[in-house]
């Protein structure tokens, strides 16, 4: 499909500091896209990822040092965990190129916003993303063309942004084939913090609890998992350090919605212990009443 489209390519060199999942997605279809950046150029902590990115073939170039990758990047994308992007951010601030486009996929905004946006050097655009897609594989073998088919990616540029920079932004994440909306950092974080956060939390607690059941109990919880526990074992395969980033990033909102769902979780209790059957009836109601409108809404 290279070469194949018509469109102007919407930078001319990317660059992609970290290259795993979710960069790695973006490096094959900008590859396979051709409109997108007309040279890649990629970036990871470890030689062994850069090794395995030059036998996938998805980089026109790459560098272990992140200086030398942004040098003459028209946009520089940060794809690490966001309790790396200050150390990257100060690492590369002054190689950017001036009116360069720096941008990231960060799971938590106003973090990002805190920790990268005082070292964003005078004439660099500075347009914060977060695509709204992933699975619990990490890596660069990890990413596919179809990552963000369909799926929604949200964008908190700090008031002032250069709208043409903004909309460079939007544009590639349309070509890889999101929806955007644009949004505050501080809503970003608590919408995440309800739809993403907290069941991760939850996921790795629960995951916890039945580790510490006694030795017998616990091997029947692997023997006989039920659709219900297998569905957390999988949230729960994600990469701890990623996650480990996200919770201590996004702490007061996630630590707000815990805590409603944890008095929602008594409440739950109680109506169990005093057999209230019709509030547990309209909870589970809701549940799939939920589950309907995001089948719906294709975002199943
Ligand atoms: P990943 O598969 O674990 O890959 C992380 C990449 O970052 C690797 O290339 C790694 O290099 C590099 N890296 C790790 N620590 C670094 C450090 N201290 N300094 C520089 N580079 C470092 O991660 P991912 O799932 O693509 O996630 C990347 C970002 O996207 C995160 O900020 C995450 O919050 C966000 N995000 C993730 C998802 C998801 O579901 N996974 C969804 C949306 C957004 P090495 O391989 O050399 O260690």
């Amino acid at each position: 499909m290279r070469g194949s489209t018509v469109a102007e390519p919407v930078f001319r060199r990317l660059t992609l500091l970290g290259i795993g999942l979710i960069g790695s997605s973006v490096a094959r279809i900008a590859r396979q896209r051709g409109d997108i950046a007309t040279e890649i150029v990629v970036n990871a902590r470890t030689r062994t990822t850069l090794d395995r990115v030059v036998e996938l073939g998805f980089a026109d170039r790459v560098e272990l040092d992140p200086a030398a990758a942004v040098e003459g990047a028209d946009c520089v994308m940060l794809c690490a965990p966001v309790g790396a992007f200050a150390g990257l951010a100060e690492k590369i601030a002054p190689h950017l190129k001036p009116g360069a486009v720096l941008t990231d996929v960060g799971s938590t905004k106003q973090s990002v916003i805190r920790d990268v946006g005082p070292l964003v050097p005078e004439g660099v655009h500075f347009v914060p993303a977060h695509p709204i897609a992933g699975t619990e594989h990490s890596g660069p073998d990890a990413g596919f063309v179809e990552l963000f088919q369909g799926r929604w990616t949200l964008l908190t540029p700090p008031p002032g942004t250069d709208d043409t920079a903004v909309e460079k932004v939007a544009e590639l994440w349309r070509r890889c084939g999101s929806q955007i909306a644009r949004m505050s950092p501080q809503h970003h974080d608590r919408v995440l913090a309800i739809v993403s956060h907290l069941p991760h939390l939850i996921a790795f607690t629960i995951c916890g609890t039945a580790d510490d059941l006694a030795d017998e109990t616990r091997q029947e919880v692997v023997n006989f998992a039920a659709s219900g526990f297998r569905d957390f074992t999988r949230i729960a395969a994600s990469d701890p350090v990623m996650w480990r980033d996200i919770f201590l990033n996004n702490r007061e909102a996630l630590l707000e919605m815990l805590a409603r769902f944890t008095e929602d979780a008594q409440a739950m209790a109680r109506a169990v212990r005093w057999g209230d059957a019709a509030y547990i009836e309209d909870k589970v109601e809701r549940g799939r009443k939920i589950r309907r409108s995001l089948i719906e809404r294709k975002q199943a």
